[in-house]
């Protein structure tokens, strides 16, 4: 069932609504903006009910807090008020509810409106997730990775924190598709794709796929070593899946992994960061393939499999 998040002061209003709508809906009910807003951020609601006139942060004030957070921007918030005045609705518009309902209420009205506006944020949701989900891997797409890139790049530079990135590249895997087809070369894109994925889920963490048999990874925190550490896990992730290769070019699948870590400042260029990872993926091929080649900014190398 979907969850809906009642904020109203009044407990007998705040009844009335969850009452009207608890046959088809998850409700719950917080009496002040406080424990709104913190029901809100668990990020578990499809919907907000917010009562205008609250003591404390009133409704108005509550919205604007709302749109501030990442998590709770996007929840549609229908406000309920006796203000039935056209300047409260314009108030209440503008700032970015979805819509407005005045008491008394009429049940069915509610319901309708609801109902309304969950579909339409489902259908939004499902929208959004198609536009950034990589549909044969489930890992982030390409355009995802555009936006991704650039804000965790702002935030290094914002926090004075390193940034690492790294290109993965399936190895040999023309063979592959000429060997055991393209619908198999499908499956074995999407594996790799979850089992590199599955060490790069914190928070800090992103993965994508870049297009092709290829990936891409970003990692806030930590220096070059570590990062070269870690991802010399997920190389080795991938060979342990022991997927089989064309017997003349490998026993298994393969991943090359090139990468850099910096810490970047205002004005530096995410390009050219981006570049030296593509050379460390390019010398990662050119040495042996199935390796990780590591640089930081002073271009020092970390590499595998060499003595
Ligand atoms: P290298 O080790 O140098 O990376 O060799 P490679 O054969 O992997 O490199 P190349 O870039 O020449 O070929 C990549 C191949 O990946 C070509 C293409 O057939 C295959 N490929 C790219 N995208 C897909 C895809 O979506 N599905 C399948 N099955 N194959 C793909
Ligand atoms: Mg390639
Ligand atoms: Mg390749």
């Amino acid at each position: 069932m979907e969850k809906i998040l009642i904020i109203d002061d009044s407990s007998v209003q705040a009844n009335i609504l969850k009452s009207i709508l608890h046959d088809d809906y998850d409700v719950t009910i917080a009496h002040t903006a406080e424990e709104g807003l913190s029901c809100a951020k668990s990020g578990d609601y499809m919907l907000i009910l917010l009562d205008v006139i609250m003591p404390g942060i009133d409704g108005f004030e509550l919205l604007k807090l709302l749109q501030e957070e990442t998590v709770t921007q996007h929840i549609p918030v229908i406000l309920i008020t006796v203000l039935s005045d056209f300047q409260h609705e314009e108030r209440g518009l503008t700032l970015g509810a979805v819509d407005y309902i005045t008491k008394p209420f009429h049940p069915m009205i509610v319901k309708a409106r609801v109902n309304t506006h969950i579909k339409l944020y489902q259908y939004r949701v499902q929208i959004e997730r198609q536009a950034t989900v990589d549909q044969l891997t489930g890992v982030a797409n390409r355009r995802l990775y555009d936006t991704v890139s650039r804000n965790k790049w702002q935030d290094a530079v914002r926090l004075k924190t390193s940034f690492s990135i790294c290109m993965f590249d399936i190895d040999k895997f023309k063979v592959y598709n000429d060997t055991f087809g393209h619908p198999a070369g499908d499956r074995v894109i999407a594996t790799v794709a979850q089992a590199a994925s599955i060490h790069l889920r914190r928070r800090t963490d992103f993965f994508a796929r870049y297009g092709g048999e290829e990936f891409v990874a970003i990692i806030l925190g930590g220096d070059a070593s570590a990062a070269f550490k870690h991802l010399k896990k997920v190389r080795r992730g991938v060979e342990s899946l022991h997927i089989p290769h064309n017997k003349e070019i490998s026993p298994w699948v393969t991943v090359s992994i090139g990468g850099v870590t910096c810490f970047p400042k205002q004005g530096d260029s995410f390009d050219t960061y981006l570049k030296i990872a593509d050379t460390m993926l390019y010398d990662a091929k050119r040495f042996g393939r199935n390796r990780v080649i590591w640089s930081n900014e002073k271009m020092e190398q970390w590499r595998e499999k060499e003595a």
